[in-house]
């Protein structure tokens, strides 16, 4: 099976299963949980930040971060098209009774600080909510956000009085394809969600990293939203385990990706959008998008050709240099 749908469909590895397995473990809830706590650490010192905090969703871990920035009535400004905002439901508004400032992007996937300052409430108004937090996502639908841009927007929060969150489901892509450490991508932000589940194939978790003040109060949030989990050393452990087998190997998903949007651009039938990191987004045909999911299906290539727009292709952990030779050959041939 070759499944293309997302970086999220990894199973674990013999060798990740084995040290779930062999990890000791605890009740996280009572805190004394030692591969937790490890985890925590780990990835909070390799992030450069005070304290970290393991999630079982990355959706979790946004929603508790921007919980722990912004009260009822604040508000937080976000990329229209960001997770944060597009892809958990709602929850900060729901759940969180945060108002969203949704804001449109720029092709670079940026938002552009005059729309960012023009959305800025007026403080003290009680016409308005409170303008509470800025929050961005890297990468961002497989595009790194250039460091200029974030140093520029992370100043310009501050001098706003905003704090700042990122979303870094995929922050280790962005710190490997730009060839600097973790902790440089982390450094301008006040609390980064950081998922394993994704790329780094482990099956379950995210880690949300911050001051030790901040993941005290998101520590509460998680409780409430039922994310305090007992042995959860057995997931934790997946994610150590990741982390110190996965991350620079995420080289090989972005050549991979690479390679494929190569080989796809000479196949007549599909036009190949763009290119980011591990992930693509090419055109089909439209006529034969049906015919060519379902074709690709019996071969074992699991993707949806979407009918008139972008369809995304994503590489990640289970899909080899091999893989990509036998897509690229399915493809061409199915729309020969
Ligand atoms: C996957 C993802 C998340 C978190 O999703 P979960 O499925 O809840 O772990 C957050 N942001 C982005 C950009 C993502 O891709």
């Amino acid at each position: 099976m070759i499944d293309l749908r997302s970086d999220t469909v990894t199973r674990p590895t013999p060798a990740m299963l084995q040290a779930m397995i062999s990890a000791p473990l605890g009740d996280d809830v009572m805190g004394d949980d030692p591969t937790v706590i490890r985890l925590q650490a780990a990835v909070a010192e390799r992030a450069g930040k005070e304290a970290g905090l393991f999630f079982p969703s990355g959706t979790q871990s946004n929603l508790a971060g921007l919980m722990a920035h912004c009260a009822r009535g604040d508000e937080y400004l976000v990329g229209q098209l960001a997770h944060t905002y597009k892809y958990e439901g709602g929850g900060a508004a729901v759940l969180g009774s945060i108002q969203p400032q949704p804001i449109e992007h720029a092709p670079d996937g940026s938002l552009p600080l005059e729309k960012l300052a023009a959305a800025v409430k007026p403080q003290g108004d009680p016409h308005f909510a409170r303008t509470r937090l800025l929050a961005l996502e890297n990468t961002f639908h497989g595009k790194l956000i250039p460091a200029a841009y974030i140093q520029a927007a992370t100043d310009w929060a501050r001098q706003q009085g905003l704090a700042t969150h990122l979303d870094g489901a995929r922050v280790f892509n962005a710190a490997v394809a730009s060839g600097k450490p973790l902790a440089d991508m982390c450094q301008p932000f006040d609390s980064v969600s950081i998922c394993f589940s994704k790329g780094l194939g482990a099956p379950v978790g995210s880690v949300l990293v911050g001051s030790q003040e901040l993941i005290g109060r998101a520590h509460r949030w998680r409780k409430m939203l039922g994310g305090g989990l007992r042995q959860a050393g057995v997931l934790a452990a997946a994610c150590l385990y990741a982390l110190d087998h996965h991350v620079e190997r995420l080289a090989e998903d972005h050549e991979n990706a690479r390679a494929l949007a190569e080989g796809l651009r000479g196949i007549a039938g599909v036009k190949v959008l763009s290119q980011d990191t591990n992930m693509l987004f090419v055109e089909f045909e439209p006529a034969r998008c049906d015919s060519l999911t379902a074709a690709l299906g019996e071969e074992g290539i699991l993707m949806r050709a979407v009918y008139g727009g972008p369809t995304r292709l994503v590489t990640h952990l289970d899909i080899s240099a091999d893989d990509v030779q036998r897509i690229v050959q399915a493809v061409a041939r199915h729309l020969a």
